[in-house]
C-alpha cells in the first residue's frame, strides 16, 4: 500500500503530478477541493453545507474538512493506496494523519514566488467556453481569442499581483508548520517544481523508490 500527501502552491503543477502518480500506480487521487466542488455541483447535503458557509463569506472550517476526509478514506476503495491533496491543513491534523494512516511520504512541490507569479499571471480563460490557456505553455493561436469558440480570453479576477501576493503569503504561513512536522518525521521530499512535468514526476518516483512512469 502506498500513501502519499502532496503539497504545492497554485501553479506548482500539483494536480498534474498527483494524477500522473495515481493513474499509473492505481492509487486513488483524492483532492479535498475537488470533493467540495463535486458536492456543490451535485447538490448533496455536504454541498449545501459548503455553499452556506461560503455564501456567508467564511472559509470551510477544519472540522468539516476533517469529516470529509475521514468519510472518504472510510470508503476503502483505495486498494493500492492514495495521493491526498488539500489535507492536512493544521498541525494537529498532520500529527493525527501521519499516525493513523501510516503515510509513506509527503511530496512538497517547491516553486519560488517569482515563478508562481509568472505562471499564474499568464493564465487566461475563455469567457465563452471556459477553456484554460497559458501564455507560457499553452498560447492561443490568435492573441486574446479562443482557438475553439473564438471567445474572448480574459484573466481571472483574482489572478492579479495583489491578490496573488496575499495568497502566496497565506500559503507559506499555513504550510511552514506542517512541513516542520513532516520533516521531524523524516518523510518529506521537497521537489524542485521549476522543472518539466516529466522531470518532476521522475524525481518524485526516484525519491520514494517507485517504478518509473510508463510512457504512454
Ligand atoms: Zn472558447
Amino acid at each position: 500500500m502506498r500513501k502519499f500527501i502532496i503539497m504545492g502552491i497554485q501553479g506548482s503543477g500539483k494536480g498534474t503530478q498527483a494524477k500522473l502518480l495515481a493513474d499509473d500506480l492505481d492509487l486513488e487521487h483524492f483532492s479535498v477541493g475537488d470533493t467540495f466542488r463535486w458536492n456543490v455541483q451535485h447538490h448533496t447535503k455536504l454541498g449545501a453545507q459548503v455553499k452556506r458557509i461560503m455564501a456567508s463569506g467564511w472559509l470551510v472550517d477544519d472540522a468539516l474538512v476533517e469529516a470529509v476526509v475521514r468519510e472518504r478514506l472510510a470508503d476503502h476503495d483505495w486498494n493500492f493506496g492514495f495521493v491526498i491533496d488539500g489535507f492536512p491543513r493544521t498541525a494537529r491534523q498532520a500529527e493525527f494523519f501521519l499516525e493513523s494512516y501510516d503515510i509513506d511520504g509527503v511530496i512538497n512541490l517547491d516553486l519560488p514566488d517569482e515563478e508562481v507569479t509568472r505562471r499564474v499571471l499568464s493564465r487566461r480563460l475563455c469567457q465563452e467556453c471556459g477553456m484554460d490557456y497559458n501564455l507560457i505553455a499553452h498560447r492561443p493561436s490568435r492573441e486574446g481569442v479562443c482557438d475553439i469558440c473564438q471567445g474572448n480570453l480574459v484573466a481571472r479576477a483574482d489572478d492579479n499581483p495583489t491578490a496573488l501576493a496575499a495568497r502566496m503569503k497565506d500559503y507559506h504561513e499555513e504550510t511552514k508548520p506542517l512541513i516542520a512536522i513532516f520533516e521531524r518525521k523524516e518523510c518529506v521530499a521537497t521537489i524542485d517544481a521549476t522543472r518539466s512535468v516529466e522531470e518532476v514526476q521522475a524525481r518524485i518516483r526516484e525519491r520514494f523508490g517507485l517504478p518509473p512512469l510508463k510512457s504512454a
